[in-house]
């Protein structure tokens, strides 16, 4: 299987980022120059409620790195969090959530519901910030897993000291409950899903000493959102990157990963038709059944099939090919030593009008 070779480029990011511009505790000089040395091709920066980092210049192309600036907008009650990629304002802090995803989208802007089911209930101080808001519509996505929600749920007082030298160790994997709101959500229309670090890089002071918690360069080694992009663009030109990277996350045309697990860098997922077409994940805007669902990974894992919500199917190895026979949404989700590991974005085949 070489489709990559033929039409697709395929990118690794980290993206929902905070800096000291908001609550992050390094700068964006810092994250950047972190980013670099951990194989990454974009970050996107999300502070809360500002676009400082791209007022002063941060966004661009940076040794073959694609550093881009959204921002986490919240409604008045400090919930509800939506991170607003491709925009050049921050919204009003008074709106309600259906009006910043409208306005975000009017303005030209992509949005993702960021940690919409985070749960935490270990720190009183720190509350959990779902998505409470399920009537609104319009949003282009969903974060479905998020490093840090995921690191803080799990959290048990017993484990405390151990997750706190060992971050990623535990990480566990995208919320049930999520995953099936994201399946039910895509039979009307199609959701993207990405992957967020939500990376803080604190420090942490116990007794006499003080370190950070999840060092931003291990931060940036747990859950990254790959993309595939067109093969000609070579990260040489800004503005067509910044294009195709957002056009890539709003489409779905790519998977989520746990590095932790393995580097699932070389991963295809795609559909071969009959007539030999090969398409992304992502609206199947023309299709024809019976069509083959084409995975390969780079590493062994259990290769399970989605179909409509449910596990059909699945192929133990680095390879599967499932035949697909009906209209339905289907996925992917690869799991590795029964840890979760790559979650593709859906095929809606069939399922929506044009
Ligand atoms: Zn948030
Ligand atoms: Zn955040």
């Amino acid at each position: 299987m070489n489709f990559k070779k033929k039409s697709y480029r395929e990118i690794t990011g980290a993206i929902h980022l905070h800096t000291t511009y908001s609550d992050g505790g390094i700068t964006i000089k810092e994250l950047i120059n972190a980013a670099k040395t951990v194989g990454l091709n974009f970050i996107i920066v999300t502070d809360h409620m500002t676009l400082r980092g791209l007022d002063e210049g941060y966004e661009g192309l940076t040794d073959n790195l694609c550093v881009l600036v959204g921002y986490e907008h919240h409604d008045p009650h400090k919930k509800n969090h939506y991170l607003a990629l491709g925009v050049d304002q921050v919204f009003n802090p008074s709106l309600k959530p259906q009006s910043y995803i409208n306005e975000i989208k009017k303005a030209g802007g992509i949005g993702f519901l960021a940690h919409p089911a985070e749960k935490r209930n270990y720190f009183g101080s720190l509350p959990p910030y779902p998505w409470t808001d399920w009537e609104v519509d319009g949003f282009d996505g969903i974060e479905i897993w998020n490093q840090m929600s995921d690191w803080v749920e799990n959290l048990k007082s017993w484990m405390s000291f151990v997750k706190l030298f060992y971050p990623r160790r535990f990480l566990g994997a995208p919320p049930a409950e999520l995953l099936t709101k994201w399946d039910t959500l895509n039979k009307t229309r199609f959701i993207s899903a990405i992957g967020g670090v939500d990376a803080h890089s604190r420090r942490l002071g116990i007794g006499y000493c003080c370190f950070r918690v999840f060092p931003i360069k291990v931060e940036l080694k747990g859950i990254r959102t790959h993309l595939y992009i067109d093969q000609k663009n070579n990260f040489s030109n800004f503005a067509a990157t910044k294009k195709a990277i957002l056009n890539g996350l709003q489409n779905g045309h790519g998977f989520i990963s746990n590095f932790r697990r393995g580097d699932a860098m070389g991963s295809c997922f795609f559909l071969q038709h009959k007539n030999g077409h090969i398409s992304l994940p992502g609206v199947q805007k023309s299709y024809s059944l019976p069509a083959r669902l084409m995975v390969e990974i780079p590493e062994k894992g259990r290769i399970i099939l989605i179909a409509n919500g449910k596990a059909i199917n699945h192929t133990d190895g680095k390879t599967a090919a499932f035949e697909i026979e009906k209209e339905g949404i289907y996925r992917i989700e690869v799991y590795k030593k029964s840890k979760a590991w790559i979650y593709s974005n859906p095929f809606p085949i069939g399922c929506y009008p044009f």
